[in-house]
């Protein structure tokens, strides 16, 4: 049978546990080599001392030992100091003062257990620092950061970022599911994802996809998901790092679209360094001048210019560099096999992200293709031109023989007593006539399209002078009043702004209403443009014919006002020839108000 002391002493002896007993008058009467080595000081230096003269330094220790020896209770506290042996490292002990008693249970001494917490504490330390460290990343994260419950699939916790790019605050998002924000569309992928996660056939997966914010907006994020386990191991929540990519998704759809746009072009778009070294090619300049782009990126552009027009080159690139932009200009180039292409060219430079000019990017239209085209359009319109005005001026001939012997066809019969010839002869007279004056303004027409030589400079208001002159037999006749504004100078032919005048007026005063015709014409600026208006108070025009009376032979009141339904179509013609629109805005019995405009005069 071991003795209980003997069991004591050795635990003492070989546990890592400081310890010592005092007597009343804090007096070592033992101590083991823990505490020694703590203390820095061999057994003997405390052995019949006192706590004051063994540790002049550590005062509180008399402290503790009174507190023991008068209230005979136990008192533990933790020490912050350093050993002898290892100056200047922090340790920490927890040291507990405890009453031996005597046998009349009175305090015979008191003890002092020392252990040794260093470990713990750092450890613990450590633990907090990574604590605050990982709250601080997850919080203060230039990303949006989510941790999300395995089990309900619900935010646990969210960062600053994820609110921002999400726009609902923490507190709302704590009741919602990520699958809550994913966009309609997106919802089916992002869930399958997260079942092979919950299986445990995959830890980790990105995707991108839409959310819809609280506003209602839609947000790009691009979202990467790894699963985490507890203490145990088992799979208890994912964290979510999700990445704003709205701007760059984009303009990266953007560029995508822009470089979709150039490859399919019917162009070709061509860019150059500021060295005129080629930068890009597209399919169509492949076509077009039969070098791949593999073979053309690299090279000089001057292998598209033909010799004769190498000195082109130097002048673009130095409108290039001065950031000038080259519309339209009309060249010739060469094809890989030597051959030459008419082409039309614009140039724009380009710019680096710090709007600097770095090269130029150059659009060649065919125009051999657009010339052919030209070409025979031109040849078409001037048979047709020709057809019609040798129509309108040859049927003419025929018509009066048709005149002339209908008359003599009906000296010639002697008419009965309805007189019926004679009735017959008047009735062909008159279609020949009517026929008369549909050729003739049809011809005005033909004339009118053929005449192609350069305008002059008109003063309208004389133009319209001549057109009152014309027109006085029938102004005098009708008793119509005609007034004036002020007109401007415009660009065009005199004989054509005379006739415009003259149509309209003429219309104003035949399609005139009970009263006497008033008729104001006058011109403004409006947008840009002069805004010229012939205004009558006569029978007005129902809405429904205001597009038709403008095409040839549309008349709406039959044979009862004579004319040939071609003044307007000529009014037109002569106002879109320079540029510029007809209408005209009436009510029945309203009178009418025609309008159009003429583009400003440009003096060259
Ligand atoms: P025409 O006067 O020879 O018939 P227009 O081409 O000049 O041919 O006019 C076409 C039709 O438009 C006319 O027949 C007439 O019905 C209608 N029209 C033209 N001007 C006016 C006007 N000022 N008021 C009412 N109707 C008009």
């Amino acid at each position: 049978m071991l003795q209980r002391t003997a069991e004591l002493e050795a635990l003492l002896i070989h546990a890592p546990i400081g310890f010592a007993t005092f007597d009343r008058e804090y007096r070592y009467l033992r101590i083991n080599n823990v505490l020694c080595d703590i203390n820095g000081l061999p057994v003997e230096a405390h052995l019949g001392r006192t706590v004051a003269e063994v540790l002049p330094n550590v005062p509180g220790v008399a402290g503790l030992l009174e507190q023991v020896f008068t209230t005979g209770k136990s008192v533990q506290i933790e020490v912050t100091g350093e050993t002898a042996k290892q100056p200047g490292v922090t340790r920490y002990w927890l040291a507990g003062y405890y009453p031996v008693l005597g046998e009349e249970q009175d305090v015979a001494a008191a003890g002092v257990f020392v252990i040794e917490t260093t470990e713990r504490k750092r450890a613990e330390d450590q633990l907090r620092t990574s604590e605050a460290e990982f709250r601080a990343t997850f919080e203060q994260a230039a990303v949006g950061k989510a941790q999300i419950s395995a089990k309900t699939g619900r935010f646990i916790r969210v960062n600053a970022e994820y609110c921002r790019i999400t726009g609902y605050s923490a507190g709302e998002l704590a009741g919602m599911k990520p699958l809550d924000l994913t966009f309609a569309e997106d919802r089916a992928v992002e869930d399958t994802w997260i079942t092979l996660m919950l299986r445990g056939e995959i830890s980790f997966y990105e995707s991108e996809k839409r959310y819809v914010r609280k506003d209602g907006e839609i947000v790009w994020v691009r979202v990467n998901v790894t699963l985490l386990s507890d203490a145990d191991g088992h799979p208890d929540r994912t964290l979510a790092v999700i990445q704003d990519i709205t701007e760059p998704k984009r303009t990266g759809d953007a560029a995508r679209r822009l470089s979709a746009i150039v490859e399919s072009s019917a162009d070709a778009i061509v860019s150059k360094d500021l060295n005129g070294i080629i930068t890009s090619w597209n399919k169509s300049a492949e076509r077009m001048f039969g070098y791949t782009a593999a073979e053309a990126v690299g090279q000089p552009i001057t292998i598209v210019i033909p010799p004769d027009h190498l000195d082109e080159e130097p002048q673009i690139l130095e409108r290039v560099k001065r950031g000038e932009l080259i519309d339209d200009l009309e060249t010739v180039r060469q094809r890989k096999d030597g051959s030459r292409i008419e082409v039309a060219l614009t140039i724009s430079p380009v710019r680096d992200g710090h709007g600097k000019i770095v090269g130029a990017s150059k659009i060649v239209r065919d125009l051999t293709g657009r010339m052919r085209i030209e070409r025979n359009l031109r040849v078409a319109n001037d048979d047709l031109k020709q057809f019609a005005y040798a129509a309108a001026h040859d049927l003419r001939e025929p018509l009066r023989n048709v005149r002339a012997y209908s008359e003599l066809l009906a000296s010639l019969c002697a008419d009965g007593p309805d007189g019926k010839i004679a009735r017959f002869k008047n009735v062909i007279a008159e279609g020949v006539l009517r026929m008369d004056d549909l050729l003739f303004d049809l011809l005005e027409y033909t004339r009118l399209a053929a005449d192609e030589e350069n305008p002059g400079t008109v003063d309208c208001r004389s133009a319209y002078n001549k057109a009152i002159q014309n027109l006085r037999t029938a102004i005098g006749e009708s008793g119509a009043q005609v007034s004036c504004g002020a007109l401007p100078a415009v660009q065009g032919k005199e004989a054509q702004y005379v006739q415009l005048f003259q149509n309209l007026i003429a219309n104003a005063i035949k399609y005139r209403g009970t009263d006497p015709p008033v008729i104001a014409v006058s011109a403004r600026e409006h947008e840009g443009q002069w805004l010229f208006s012939v205004r009558d108070n006569g029978m007005g025009i129902e809405p429904e014919y205001h597009e038709q009376i403008f095409g040839i032979f549309k008349r709406l009141h039959g044979n009862r006002i004579p004319g040939t339904g071609i003044g307007l179509a000529i009014c037109r013609k002569i106002v879109e020839r320079y540029g510029g629109r007809i209408w005209v805005e009436s009510q029945l019995d309203q009178g009418s108000e025609f309008f159009f405009t003429v583009p400003f005069y440009k003096s060259k």
